[in-house]
């Protein structure tokens, strides 16, 4: 396994980090006690970074990762989320001080430990900036203090949003998702350097863009337009015809890159986690990556709305029906 330092946190993490929403059945029914021997086998074999959310699976994921590190607490560095929930709150949504406070206690409870390591606010693009800078980030700034929370993120699919928030309150890490693969890297473009020149520790998701970039092929609520997932199953079809998986040369492409500290991969079985850490420090295979990218070229880039139309990024196409 490779380490990288999470920005100024001090916290050496790996370059493949463990993403806990395939364990909520995000990405359909997961098989229980698979996901736990998922979880044990990516410790054995260096993954040091867990990321999850009370969204995911409504709680479920939270919960199966709980049991699955009992008696592993320690060898990991862990991270949650809160401000996005079921529907039950207006929108699936609530940034408020008072909601985030007993949402970090549930989620500490579900988790089975006295200290979350990385707590971010999830998907702020849903949320007004005011709020989210004014009282949300306050509330984690507090929570911190009482040392119920080691460090401070915030999380977003808009770029331009997450430069912003970034440049006016003070975070300990970014998390962006689906920016930077082999369909999008416009990670690249300014936010990395803000995050490097501030000291923030940056986290890549969805390198595998939500499933896009393998066999299998995007689940039916991906948000990207048609162009973009045809595209993804041509790439796919490429590849098998190269003899190389797919996932395999996004993955390789993704842990190169080396502007973010631990790029999350949704994980909830055995192989999978042998074959992404087999994917570390391998370069991708020049011909093929060359090959690839030109077949992406014409939807490289193309992003979609998310969040409230205040957030929206101005280059975004609109959420496939
Ligand atoms: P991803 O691109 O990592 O894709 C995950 C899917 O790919 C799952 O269905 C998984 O089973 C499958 N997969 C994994 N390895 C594979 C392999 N080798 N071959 C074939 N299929 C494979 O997307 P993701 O799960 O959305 O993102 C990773 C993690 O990042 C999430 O689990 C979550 O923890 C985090 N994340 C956070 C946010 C946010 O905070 N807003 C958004 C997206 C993702």
């Amino acid at each position: 396994m490779i380490y990288r330092e999470l920005g100024k946190t001090g916290l050496q993490v790996s370059v493949l980090g463990y993403g806990a929403s395939p364990l909520g059945n995000e990405f359909g029914t997961a098989d229980v006690a698979e996901g736990v021997r998922a979880v044990h086998r990516a410790i054995d074999l260096g993954v040091n970074y867990f990321d999850v959310s009370p969204y995911y699976g409504r709680t479920l994921a939270e919960t199966r990762l709980g049991e699955a590190l009992a008696g592993h607490r320690e060898s990991v560095i862990l991270a949650t989320k809160g401000g996005r929930y079921d529907k039950e709150y207006p929108d699936g949504f609530d940034f408020s001080g008072e909601r985030l406070e007993a949402s970090v206690d549930e989620s500490l409870q579900r988790l089975k430990t006295d200290r979350i390591d990385v707590y971010q606010l999830h998907d702020i693009e849903f949320a007004h900036r005011d709020r989210i800078i004014g009282e949300a980030l306050p509330a984690l700034y507090r929570l911190k203090e009482r040392g119920k929370i080691r460090f401070v993120g915030i999380t977003s699919y808009a770029l331009g949003l997450l430069e912003d928030v970034a440049g006016q309150a003070p975070v300990d890490t970014i998390l962006s998702y689906c920016r930077y693969n082999l369909m999008d890297t416009t990670l690249d473009r300014s936010l990395a350097p803000l995050a490097a020149e501030q000291g923030i520790g940056l986290i890549n998701a969805s390198p595998l863009h939500m499933r896009v970039l393998t066999r299998e092929g995007a689940p039916d609520w991906h948000p990207a337009p048609d162009p973009v997932q045809a595209v993804g199953r041509r790439v796919a079809d490429l590849c098998r015809d190269r003899r190389v998986d797919i996932a395999d040369l996004a993955l390789q492409f993704a842990f190169s890159y080396d502007r973010v500290a631990t790029t999350l991969v949704g994980m909830s079985k055995v192989r999978h986690v042998e074959s992404n850490v087999a994917a570390v420090g391998k370069t991708p295979d020049p011909d093929l990556l060359a090959e690839v990218q030109a077949m992406i070229a014409p939807v490289a880039g193309v992003c979609w709305q998310s969040g409230l139309p205040e957030n929206y990024e101005p280059d975004a196409v609109e959420v496939r029906a």
